[in-house]
């Protein structure tokens, strides 16, 4: 027994937990919270064989996010090999290769859904559309926190190029997550980003990455873009935003979508080692910062596929539930 205190929060979250002699559970939250939240906690720390956890629950959206909090802090104090996963809405908490409990949603799950086609293991997977394996770790650590396995276009060689033909950057997005869960029947997750510059009409936007041509380099196309600046001489008329659009899609389903901007400004120079793409022509907000002098975690913080994350991160639970 240690004398820590253990706290969960997002923008619909919050929890805190420490241990002591007995289990107890309290709730600041409408009474439909705390039913919600008694619901959980008593037989799941019931069937963990646990005493001693007490938690009170300030907010509370999500039935994974207080499982997973309630299970990890368990795992934590006792040093058991505790894990929570998602399958199909249906979260489960395992200990090594032993299922011991089970929470469904409150209108249960049809059978076939809860089997389904792939009845190799527990756990749900998410294949997100892109061979860039920096992606990839980015969004396997964020998904690790909500119970569910990424795997990428990497696992898929046969599978065909999706050209994003499209004019905005959802319908690049939704184009390449919806064809790519149809050919393959899994729930996939794509995104699409860019930079739109306010003086020139939100270009490059889509075409950011080929802003001068087919192939072009990071360099060529931050050329392009001073360039097309030239006669914009006054620093407060090159504004622009990194825009990034994320859209999941599943078979049979509404897909999600979520997208959120990053404001700042285009320098007169390129300046800074890191990120990619624009980040050393992107002046962060007013802060004269250039976003290619931020640390990953530092840019991941604020970026705009870091806001766009944290969206999809608390919209996606909900979403699974949904048929
Ligand atoms: P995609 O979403 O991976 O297709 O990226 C499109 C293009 O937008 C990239 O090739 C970059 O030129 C640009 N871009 C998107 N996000 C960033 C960023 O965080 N920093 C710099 N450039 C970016």
């Amino acid at each position: 027994m240690t004398n820590k205190i253990y706290e969960y929060k997002d923008t619909n979250n919050w929890f805190i937990a420490k241990w002591e002699s007995f289990n107890y559970l309290t709730c600041f939250g409408n009474d439909e919270d705390y039913d919600k939240s008694q619901e959980i906690f008593h037989p799941l720390v019931k069937q963990l064989a646990v005493e001693g956890l007490q938690v009170h629950i300030i907010s509370l959206a999500s039935d994974f996010q207080l499982i997973a909090f309630l299970v990890n802090t368990i795992a934590t104090e006792t040093k058991r090999q505790l894990s929570v996963k998602q399958h199909q809405g249906a979260v489960l908490v395992t200990e090594g290769d032993r299922l011991l409990w089970l929470h469904l949603p409150k209108q249960g799950l049809p059978l076939d859904t809860f089997w389904g086609q792939d009845q190799s293991g527990f756990g749900d997977k998410l294949l997100i559309a892109t061979h860039n394996e920096g992606k990839v770790k980015e969004f396997r650590k964020m998904f690790a926190s909500l119970g569910i396995d990424v795997e990428s276009l990497n696992d898929y060689p046969d599978l065909p190029e999706v050209v994003e033909t499209g004019t905005t950057f959802e319908e690049n997005a939704r184009l390449k997550a919806e064809t790519i869960s149809e050919l393959t029947g899994r729930m996939v997750l794509a995104d699409d980003s860019g930079l739109k510059v306010d003086a020139l009409g939100g270009l490059p936007g889509v075409w950011s990455a080929r802003f001068s041509g087919p192939d072009a380099t990071d360099a060529q196309n931050n050329a392009k873009l001073l360039h097309e600046l030239a006669m914009v001489f006054e620093q407060k008329d090159r504004s622009a935003q990194f825009h990034s659009t994320l859209v999941v899609a599943a078979p049979g389903k509404e897909s999600l979508v979520v997208s959120a901007d990053w404001p700042g400004y285009i320098a007169f120079e390129e300046k800074g080692e890191g990120g990619f793409g624009y980040d050393p022509l992107f002046l962060v907000g007013e802060t004269g910062q250039r976003a290619a002098e931020l640390s990953p975690d530092e840019k991941n913080a604020i970026s705009h596929r870091g806001l766009a994350m944290k969206q999809l991160m608390e919209a996606f639970a909900e979403w699974q539930n949904k048929r």
